[in-house]
């Protein structure tokens, strides 16, 4: 699966970029998937308040690993390892599940 010039030879078939376009990036990148979030949008001087907003998520692989960004683009977001994602969503979904049992017993 590997193509002329890409130092990993290796193309992963989640990746969407044409590496023989003139001035593509080398980075192996997954298509972006959007999400539909709320966020707590700080604001300054007053209180944050709750925004619909979205985000997008993109799986990329770069020569030192496999990296998974979430953001906005601009002023908020996480890049992390595989790993980290999987211990971030594996918190999320215990706080998460914490509450969701505070909320039914009251
Ligand atoms: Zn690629």
């Amino acid at each position: 699966m590997g193509r002329e010039g890409d130092p990993h030879g290796w193309h992963p078939p989640w990746c969407v970029v044409d590496h023989d376009e003139a001035g593509a990036s080398a980075r192996h990148e997954a298509e972006g998937v959007p999400i539909a979030v709320t966020l707590l949008e700080a604001q300054a001087g007053l209180p944050s308040r709750p925004t619909s907003a979205e985000v997008v998520a993109v799986l990329h692989h770069d020569g030192d690993g496999p990296w998974l960004y979430i953001g906005d683009g601009v002023r908020q977001h996480l890049e992390l390892s595989l790993d980290s994602w999987r211990r971030v969503a594996a918190v999320a979904n215990e706080l998460i599940d914490l509450y969701d049992a505070s909320a039914r017993t009251g």
